[in-house]
Order: structure tokens, then sequence, then C-alpha cells
């Protein structure tokens, strides 16, 4: 490394288990970027005082991960529109003063789910299952796909409304129940936290069908409940890791203007699982 070396980050509480020091590095490698990439383990309610402080020492850009993606929001001075959609920050740029807020997690998404699944989604039926952070990222990149139907549906309804009502304009978004869902989609998307329990949320079996992928936004190395519980009611099952490498891709771009090749890293890390 020269002392032109770019410093970056992933800053979160808990951070040790992130994975992105990991693909940084080999995106770095692999397009022979002079920079290092660390983990930055921030204080519950010290996120903004580290920030600054990483900005101090020359660092050019951060991702955030649980639980500052919304104090990152506020600390922008700048929002790209799908992080302003989106009300969250998962990637930080610094430059000359100006802070700079983006949200890649949707695209990420997106990415792996129409690249590296091939699976369209214009004009399909799409569920959504959860409001939290991820699916609220994950509504414009999914919205620009143009499905047919999108169904947003949360434990806590009330979130749902709300977050459909941001993007009120739109004539195939819609707000569903748990309990009411009932007929079979063409992509279902877990972007609920159940999984980390172990749990699947409480939806008919009837969501699925022969041809609908299952995609759990959390990724293990053995299938989660919630792919478990799909494939045995005849869908395709995918797990998040693509979307985590794809997310990560998207904000090395962001910040080097370089976009890494994917399916190498994807390959390695499904692998040390
Ligand atoms: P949040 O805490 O912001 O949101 C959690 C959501 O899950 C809420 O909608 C909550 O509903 C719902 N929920 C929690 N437990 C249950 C349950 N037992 N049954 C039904 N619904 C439940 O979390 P995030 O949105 O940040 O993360 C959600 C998931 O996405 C996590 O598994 C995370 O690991 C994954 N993720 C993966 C990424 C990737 O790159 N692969 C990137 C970001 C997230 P309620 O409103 O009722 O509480």
């Amino acid at each position: 490394m020269s002392s032109k070396t770019d410093h970056y980050a992933v800053i979160g509480n808990p951070v040790a288990h992130s994975k992105s020091p990991e693909i940084h590095a080999r995106f770095a490698l692999q397009t022979q970027q002079d920079l290092s990439y660390e983990r930055l383990l921030a204080p519950l309610d010290g996120f903004v005082a580290s920030v600054q402080e990483f900005v101090r020492q020359g660092g050019k850009g951060l991702n955030v991960t649980l639980p500052f993606k919304l104090e990152a929001y506020a600390l922008s001075t700048r929002l790209t529109e799908r992080a302003r959609a989106a009300g969250a920050v998962n990637t930080l740029k610094f430059d000359d003063g100006e802070i700079l807020g983006d949200n890649t997690d949707g695209i990420g998404l997106v990415s792996d789910i129409v690249r590296n699944a091939g699976i369209v989604l214009t004009g399909k039926s799409v569920l959504l299952l959860g409001a939290g952070g991820a699916a609220r990222g994950a509504l414009l990149p999914l919205l620009n796909e143009q499905p047919a139907r999108l169904v947003v549906a949360n434990r806590t309804r009330s979130k749902a409304v709300e977050l459909v009502h941001r993007f009120a304009a739109h004539p195939h978004l819609e707000v569903g129940d748990f309990a009411a869902l009932d007929d079979a989609f063409d992509i279902v998307i877990n972007a609920t936290a159940a999984s980390l329990a172990s749990e699947v949320p409480p939806i008919s079996p009837r969501v699925f069908g022969k041809r609908t992928l299952a995609y759990d936004m959390m990724y293990a190395k053995e299938p989660t409940a919630f792919m478990r519980f799909a494939t045995q009611h005849g869908a395709t099952a995918r797990d998040g890791l693509g979307m985590l490498v794809e997310q990560a891709a998207e904000s090395f771009y962001l910040w080097r203007g370089v976009r890494p090749e994917t399916a190498a890293v994807f390959a390695e890390l499904r692998e040390q699982l």
C-alpha cells in the first residue's frame, strides 16, 4: 500500500460478523484499486462521532450496517434518489466536505434476481414480506423493474401501509395481509428478520407455485426455514448471499467508478460459509 491508499470501512454494532472486508478486498485486488477496507465498531450512541473521526483521518467512504442506517441517512448532506426513497443509507461517500448517502441494498437484490438468477421481474407478480430497512430499500428498485403487481405484507400491518403510502402514486403497488394472502406469486421475497430466529412468517403455502422464486434476503450455510418451507410447497428458493455481493459491488462502483466482477467472489464466499 502506498501513501495514496484510500481508506474505507464498514461501520456497525455489532460488526465482527460482516463479510464486507473480504468482499471489498477481493474487488480491490481484481480491479487493482489501491485501497484498504476495515471493520469499524461504533458505540451505539456514537455513530456520528465515529464517522467524523473517520473522515478527519482521511477516510473516503463507509458501508453502514445495523443499527445505523437511519442515522447515516440523517447525516448525509446529499442523497441519491434510491436512498431518499428508502429513507435509509447503507453507503456513504466523503468528498470535499460533502457526505453523499446512497442505498445499494435494493439494487443488489434486483441484480441478483435479474442478472444472476436470470428471472425477469417485468410484468410479474411480486410479494414482498416485511417493512423494515431492507424492504424499504428494495421497494424503488423493484418498482423500477415494472412488475405487474407488487404486494407488501408485514406482521405489523401499519408499517406496510406507511411504506406503500410513500409510493402512493404507483398503480401496481398494494398492501397485503399475512392471513389473507391466498394466491400464488411469481416471486416471493422474504425481507423479514424471521429467518434470524429460524422462523417463517405466518403466510399460506398457497403463495408458492411451481414457477415461484422464493427469495430470502438472509443467507446461511444451510437453507433457511423460509427456503425449506417454500421448496416443500413447490417453489425454487434462493438466499441473499448474491444480494450481499451485488450491493457491495454497487458501493464499490460509487466509490471507485469501476464495476467489479461478482461471480467469482460470490462462489468463494459460498464455499466459505
Ligand atoms: P428490520 O429490523 O429493519 O426489519 C425487520 C422486519 O422483519 C420487520 O418488517 C418485522 O416486522 C419483521 N419480522 C421480524 N421478526 C418477524 C417474525 N418472526 N415474523 C414475521 N415478521 C418478522 O430488519 P432489516 O430490514 O434490516 O433486515 C431484514 C432481513 O434482511 C434480515 O434477515 C437481514 O439479515 C436481511 N438483509 C440482508 C441483506 C443482504 O445483503 N443479503 C441486506 C440487508 C438485510 P414488524 O414490523 O412487525 O416488527
